[in-house]
Parts: C-alpha cells; structure tokens; sequence
C-alpha cells in the first residue's frame, strides 16, 4: 500500500490557502517545466480541482507521478517564499499536485485530449519511461501515429520496474497508458530495439519518418571489489525489477523467485537505495542497513524518502564504504569489510569528497547486498547505430531540442542526462516532440513523403 496518504478535500484547500501568489513567481522557475503553480493553487483554493489539474498538465502531463515522486525540496518548494517567511514549511505544492491529479482521475473526470486529423507520418518511439510517453502523447494530438517499443513486458519503464508500488502505485501510471491506448497510440512490449529490429530498420523496413530514442540508463554499476559476483550480491536494479515487475513475492503463483535476506545492506544512498531498503524490509527482512560513503545531508535522494526509510527503522551507516565482500564455501555472501570516511574538500559536484580514513577498517554482518551505486547507458542501439554521436560515457548526444547527429532520430531523458529525474525525462520528451513535429513538417514541405508503417501485430 502506498506510505503517505494524500490529502482530503478540507486540508487541500487550506494548505492552497497558504500560498502568496507572489508577483515574480520563484516556484515557477524553480519547476523543470514551468508549472503554472501559483494559478493551479488558486484552482484549489476555489475548489476548483479537476480544473487545477487540467491546468497544470498544460506543462506537465503526469501530475499525479510528479507530485509523488519529483524532488520538490530542491526545485519549486526549495524557493517557495512562503517557505522562507515560515520556518521552512513552504507550500505543499507536490502535494496538491498529486491530489488535484488525484481527484480528477478518481472521479473519472480525466479528459480525451483533442486530437488534430491525421497527417500522414509516424513515429517510432523507443522505449516506454516518462520521456517517452511523453514524446507519444504530444504527437499523437498533433496527428502522428505513434508506436512505442518496449523491451519489458509492461509500459511506464522505471515507474513500473524501479519505483514500488508503496511509493507509486501502478494503476497510476496503467491509467496513463490505458489514455494513451485510447488515443491510438500502438505499443509493442517485449521488443528490445538493436536486437529485434535496428534503428535503420524502423526507417527502411518498417517504414517509420523519425524514431525517438527514450530507452533509460538501466545498466546496473558495481563496485569493483572482490566478492562482487558472490551469490546474494544484487543489483538494485534487478531486485526491484524482480519485485515490482515479476512480483517474486508471490514465488510460485509468478515464476521468477527471489532470494529473500535476513540482514541485509544497501550500498548508496539515493531514491534507489531507499527504494531498495524499504522493499527488502517489505520481503520479510530482518535488518536493513545503508551504507553511505558520504553524510546524511549530502544524500541525492529525496528527502520524504530518507525520513520514510528511517521510520521504518532502515540503520544508517554513514561516511563508511565496503571494500571487500565475504563469501563462504559454496559462494554465498557471510558479510563485508567496510573502511571509515570523512569529508575532505568540495569535489566537482561541489559537494564535500569523502575521504578515507586510513586503517580505519571494520567487519559488518550481512547475507545480502544491494547495489545502488548508480546507472549508466545500455550500448545496445548505440552500438547498432554507430552513425549515431555518443560522448565518452556512451550517452547519446543532442542538441537542446534533442536532435542527435543522425537525421530524423532524436533522444531524451536518461540516454542523454545519465540518471537523472522523471520532470527532466519528461522535459526532454516535451522538447523533442516539438522538434519532431517542426522537422517533419518542415521537410514534407521539400522531398519528405509520409511513410506507411507496416503493421507488426500481425
Ligand atoms: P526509463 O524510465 O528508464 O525508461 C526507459 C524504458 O526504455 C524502459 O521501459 C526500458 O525497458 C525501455 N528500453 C530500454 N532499452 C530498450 C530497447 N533497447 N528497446 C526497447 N525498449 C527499451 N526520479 C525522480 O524524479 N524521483 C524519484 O523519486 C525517483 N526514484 C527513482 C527510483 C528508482 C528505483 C530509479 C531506478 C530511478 C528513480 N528516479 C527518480 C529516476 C527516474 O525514474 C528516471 O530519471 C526516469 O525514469 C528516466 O526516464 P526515461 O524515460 O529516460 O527512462
Ligand atoms: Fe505560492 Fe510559494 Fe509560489 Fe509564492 S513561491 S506563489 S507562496 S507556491
């Protein structure tokens, strides 16, 4: 079940209540899109709420994801001035976002976007996470036939595989894809791009006149120490996935089993690690622990999600590091050694580096570890796409509309970024679709023809 319970009706009005409508707007800026925040919270003031709601997805079409799962502290409610003249507490704003979207979907309020007459041409869209469904959306109001390709089973990619259930439920984010379904947009699951078809081919087989590339940076990074292939040692990426999206709980009603730990550590300290921690206890663990090499207040992830890790009792081992870990006989992990450190001088992320401290090391109890260490880009169609520019990183590279080098393919989100956040996924779906419908409309003016897509379900 999720953790936080949304506001009622009464405390949304009165938190809306709150807000100054201030003239210049900081929490405007301070949103990745532009939320027309100040004017949807008068909506709510008014009681106004599916009208809120429909306000603010003129900038943002999933709200209610956003309002659960944005990082507020540090974008709108970070320089909300209400805020500022009231001992922190600004505007709730990611709260009201999530209700209004809430009540709208709730009480079936939600409306059919006006959808232009067809114009002729397609568009492939790779991979399924927020930018890519966002991406599909705006074509397919502006005429296009759009077809998603997702190599999972399921659509929504690190809102379905990654985030749990407890902080975002799934019907969430199976109504935006039912709306989008609705709409006419095609999706075909379990089709990993680069091996079923490549890139080339969605344009001279499938006959496709630009493809969107949205595929995510879900390439698990371990730690490179010894132990690291031990059996209990896991991505966090895969335990989720396992959880979420196979539902391993339920071993054997669902097929794909997990190994359950009884005293288990999380190496990292951002949302995915909370994620993790907070579904190991849910699995039936008897201790979970974080290990952070840096300290508390220098932790990426979410605010709301630190403070829910620690009230369901997740230990916290800051400012330490595992640099070997142990196995027995038959492979299995029996715990770790981990050194101390402390913080030195600011590193390039202006944050303080942390340092180890010389012989500082000490033995730590643990059958399982979960690795959070961060992402990075699958080669998969960067390597069957070799005309495409990556950087040293393997992201693709764009211009600010998402444009890469190769003519009539763009990309977006965490291809490009490396792991960054669902606003900034969205933002850049938002960008490229604009870009797509310009170059489109531009060349079928010249030479372009509109393509005629082969039907694959078939
Ligand atoms: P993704 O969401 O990764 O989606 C990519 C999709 O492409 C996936 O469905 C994948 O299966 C599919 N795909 C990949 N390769 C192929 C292929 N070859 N062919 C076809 N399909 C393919 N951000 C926040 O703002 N707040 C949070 O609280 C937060 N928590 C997070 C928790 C976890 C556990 C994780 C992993 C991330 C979290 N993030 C959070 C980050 C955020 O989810 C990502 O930045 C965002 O989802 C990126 O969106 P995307 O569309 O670029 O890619
Ligand atoms: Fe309201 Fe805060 Fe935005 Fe000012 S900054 S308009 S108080 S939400």
């Amino acid at each position: 079940e999720e953790v936080p319970y949304g506001y009622t009706p009464e405390e949304a009005v009165a938190e809306a209540q709150r807000c100054l409508h201030c003239k210049d707007r900081p929490c405007v800026s301070g949103c990745p899109v532009e939320v027309p925040i100040p004017e949807f919270i008068a909506l709510v003031a008014e009681e106004k709420f599916a009208e809120a709601a429909r306000h603010i997805k003129t900038k943002n079409v999933l709200p209610a994801v956003c309002g659960r799962v944005c990082p507020q502290e540090t974008q709108c409610e970070g320089v909300c001035l209400r805020g500022k003249k009231d001992k922190n507490q600004a505007v709730a704003i990611g709260n009201l976002e999530r209700f209004v979207a809430d009540y709208e979907r709730e009480n079936n309020l939600m409306q059919v976007p006006q959808i232009k007459e067809k114009n002729g041409f397609n568009v492939a869209v790779i991979g399924s996470g927020p930018s890519g469904l966002t991406v599909a959306g705006d074509l397919i109001k502006l005429g296009y036939d759009v077809t998603i390709y997702e190599a999972f089973h399921r659509g929504g990619g690190v809102l379905v595989y990654g985030i749990p259930e407890f902080r975002l439920p799934k019907r969430i984010v199976e109504a935006e894809i039912k709306a989008l379904e609705n709409v006419g947009v095609k999706i075909y699951y379990n089709s990993v791009i680069g091996r079923l078809h490549k890139v080339d081919d969605l344009f001279e087989v499938l006959g496709f006149n630009a493809v969107y590339i949205g595929v995510g940076a879900g390439l698990p990074i371990f730690l490179d120490i010894p132990g690291k292939n031990l059996n209990g040692v896991f991505s966090a990426n895969e335990y989720l996935t396992r959880s979420n999206l196979m539902k391993s709980y339920l071993f054997p009603k669902y097929r794909t089993p997990m190994i359950i730990g009884k005293k288990v550590a999380v190496l990292g300290g951002g949302n995915v690690a909370m994620d993790s921690a907070r579904t190991a206890i849910r699995l039936g663990a008897e201790k979970v622990t974080i290990v952070y090499r840096r300290a508390r207040e220098q932790m990426p992830a979410r605010a709301a999600e630190v403070h829910h890790a620690e009230e369901e009792k997740i230990e916290f081992r800051l400012l330490s590091n595992p640099v070997e870990i142990y196995g027995n006989v038959e492979g299995w992990v029996t715990g770790m050694k981990c050194q101390r450190y402390e913080l030195g001088e600011p590193d390039g992320s202006g944050r303080q580096r942390p340092v180890p401290i010389e012989n500082s090391f000490f033995e730590f109890d643990c059958d399982q570890v979960l690795v959070s260490i961060g992402g990075q880009a699958n080669p998969l169609i960067t390597k069957t796409t070799p005309d495409m520019k990556v950087n040293k990183w393997g992201y693709i590279e764009v211009d600010d509309w998402g444009r890469t080098s190769k003519k009539f393919v763009y990309a977006g989100g965490d291809i490009v970024t490396g792991a960054a956040t669902v606003i900034s996924a969205m933002g850049a779906g938002r960008r490229a679709a604009k870009a797509i419908h310009e170059d489109l409309m531009k060349e079928s003016d010249e030479t372009l023809q509109p393509g005629v897509p082969k039907d694959e379900s078939a």
